[in-house]
């Protein structure tokens, strides 16, 4: 067992709430509470059982003052969120309440904890393992409905379960081979290069199913970049506007994330699209002139898909077709719009200009062909699978660069094992993969990637 200090954290956001939380963990939790809590029923938190909640006040013991009515929920060892004892203080949600009873508890011993702390000791404590943890980052920063179940099939260890299988795969893998070395073939009875042959490809099999999922699972965690071009005044803006009413997500600030464009976002289908906002741009620029081929060609250039508008009532222009070309290897859809008008465009020419390019007919401004355009969307994104979501998919990318490393090494033990050389040539990269594959759950892996893990976690996690 790790041993440890007592720490506390405010878990509550930040702000006015109906309730405020402090949480305290460690050995000395009770305890700390027991000195400062005054139960109505004169209970002694030490004594009372686990998972039971008690009403009663903090009385500030430098001074004897009543800082809050609360009621306090003791978790005992080891049946708990960081396997130690833990306390919390549920109290009114002022800002200053909550600041109060911290520093009450801290004056009582505890240790102010680092961001992420909590969740770290259930991970040092081997309740979860590393991706687990950081499933449970991931489930509080989902912004669509879809990624929080990629992020609970994670934290109830489904990414775990198959990483543990591709492991289990290598390490015998390991014991048959070394056992070789030990013993000439011959003595060994069950010894079959076929059978060992089809154990390395179906470990290559399994890693590689899942780095098939990380693109994908990349989209929903991620979301994609959308530009929307055309030329002036065929409607971006109201098209833009048309997408925010019906599916404008919630999006919260990402800390330590700088945006060096805006962005609106929304939720099609549980994929966030981020759709680079040029009206928005222009804004914050000094002079519209900045906003010049040049730019507009760098969001092409990291758009993951573009809408490009063009007005049925003018039909294809000589701006188009320049437009058209710069575009010609993007993912990419037409959205025809102000189809309420009069329709003067040629719809086979602008086919023969774009093969293969879903067009959608809209009128930005009547809210028509919205509902379309979004099925187009998302069909083409997904293919029209989205929804089967309950998949285990890589949304992380240290874990894809670990899994990379494992599948490549996998790779070269399948070559040196075709080549028939000495064993030991490949049990060196067998074990070179199950590190790598180890780092995802966390086995193998440096005490400094672990702190950095945990220090993008929110205070009070
Ligand atoms: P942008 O310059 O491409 O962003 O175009 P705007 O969204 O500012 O629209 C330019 C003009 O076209 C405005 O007067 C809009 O009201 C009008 N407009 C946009 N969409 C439609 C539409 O679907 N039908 C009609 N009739 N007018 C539209």
């Amino acid at each position: 067992m790790y041993v440890t200090d007592t720490i506390a954290a405010i878990s509550t956001a930040v702000g006015e709430g109906g309730i405020g939380i402090v949480r305290i963990s460690g050995p000395e939790a009770i305890e700390i509470v027991e000195e400062i809590f005054v139960s109505k029923k004169e209970k002694s938190l030490v004594e009372v059982d686990s998972y039971t909640a008690h009403y009663g006040q903090i009385i500030d013991p430098r001074n004897q003052q009543i800082v809050d009515e609360v009621i306090t929920l003791v978790m005992k060892a080891p049946k708990t969120y960081t396997t130690e004892d833990i306390v919390e203080i549920d109290c009114h949600g002022g800002p200053i309440v909550v600041q109060k009873i911290l520093d009450v508890v801290l004056h009582s011993g505890a240790r102010l904890a680092d961001p992420g702390e909590f969740t770290k000791r259930a991970f040092l404590n081997g309740r979860i393992d590393l991706a687990q943890a950081e499933a449970i980052i991931d489930l509080i920063r989902s912004q669509t409905e879809v990624g929080l179940e990629v992020a609970i099939d994670q934290l109830e260890g489904g990414l775990s379960k198959k990483v543990d299988q591709i492991k289990q795969d290598i390490v015998s893998l390991l014991a048959h081979l070394e056992a070789t070395i030990d013993f000439p073939e011959d003595e060994i009875e069950d010894f079959n290069p076929d059978q060992l042959g089809a154990r390395i490809n179906e470990a290559i099999k399994k890693t590689s199913d899942l780095l098939a999922t990380s693109q994908r699972g990349k989209i929903l965690k991620e979301g994609l970049e959308v530009a929307i071009i055309g030329k002036p005044n065929v409607g971006k803006s109201s098209l833009l506007n048309a997408l925010l009413r019906e599916r404008r997500a919630i999006v919260t600030e990402v800390p330590g994330t700088t945006r060096d464009v805006i962005e609106e976002v929304i939720n099609i289908d549980g994929i966030p699209l981020k759709i680079i906002d040029t009206a928005g741009i222009r804004k914050t620029e000094d002079k519209v002139e900045k906003i010049g081929v040049e730019k507009s060609e760098q969001f092409l250039k990291r758009a993951d898909l573009v809408l490009l508008v063009v007005d049925i009532n003018q039909g294809i222009t000589t701006e188009d077709r320049d437009l058209i070309k710069l575009i010609k290897d993007k993912k990419k859809v037409v959205v025809a719009n102000k189809f309420d008008l009069d329709n003067n465009l040629n719809l086979d020419s602008l086919e023969e200009l774009l093969p293969e390019t879903p067009i959608v007919k809209t009128s930005a401004i009547e809210n028509e062909g919205i509902d379309r355009l979004e099925d187009v969307i998302s069909d083409l994104v997904f293919s029209g699978d989205i929804r089967a979501s309950n998949q285990t998919l890589i949304t992380n990318m240290r874990h894809k660069n670990a899994l990379d490393r494992a599948h490549q090494r996998l790779l070269d033990v399948r070559e040196t094992f075709e080549k028939r050389l000495p064993n030991d040539f490949i049990t060196i990269d067998l074990r070179a993969a199950l590190e790598a594959v180890g780092e995802v759950t966390g086995d193998t892996i440096g005490e400094d990637i672990i702190d950095q893990i945990f220090a993008d976690f929110c205070l009070g996690k």
